[in-house]
C-alpha cells in the first residue's frame, strides 16, 4: 500500500483554512449600517486604524464600534464582512437572525 504524505506546508496550510471556516462569521449588513459614524477628533485616545494602520486625521469621517473602538468607515466594513468581532478587542457585533 502506497500512501502520499502531504508536506509540512500544505497541511498547514489546510489546517488554518479549516480552522478560519469554522470561526469566521461575518457580520450582518443591518448590524454594519447600524455602526456610528463620526467626525474624528484630535485629542481622541485612539490615534490610528488597526486595520490599515494608518492614523486619523482632523475631521476625517471614523466609524465607532459598540465597543467604543474606532475605524475608518471602509476598513471596518470590509472587516466585518469577514469577521464578526472587533479587531482591537473581540466585540462580537450582534447577530441579526431575520436576516438569515
Ligand atoms: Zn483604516
Ligand atoms: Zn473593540
Amino acid at each position: 500500500m502506497e500512501r502520499i504524505e502531504s508536506s509540512e506546508v500544505e497541511r498547514a496550510i489546510r489546517e488554518s483554512t479549516e480552522a478560519n471556516q469554522v470561526h469566521v462569521i461575518p457580520a450582518s449588513q443591518s448590524a454594519i449600517e447600524a455602526l456610528k459614524k463620526r467626525k474624528y477628533h484630535e485629542g481622541n485616545s485612539t490615534t490610528g486604524c488597526v486595520v490599515c494602520l494608518d492614523e486619523f486625521l482632523h475631521g476625517m469621517e471614523i466609524t465607532r464600534m459598540p465597543c467604543h473602538h474606532i475605524f475608518h468607515g471602509e476598513c471596518i466594513v470590509s472587516w466585518l464582512h469577514l469577521k464578526n468581532e472587533c479587531p482591537l478587542c473581540r466585540f462580537q457585533m450582534p447577530l441579526d437572525t431575520t436576516e438569515i
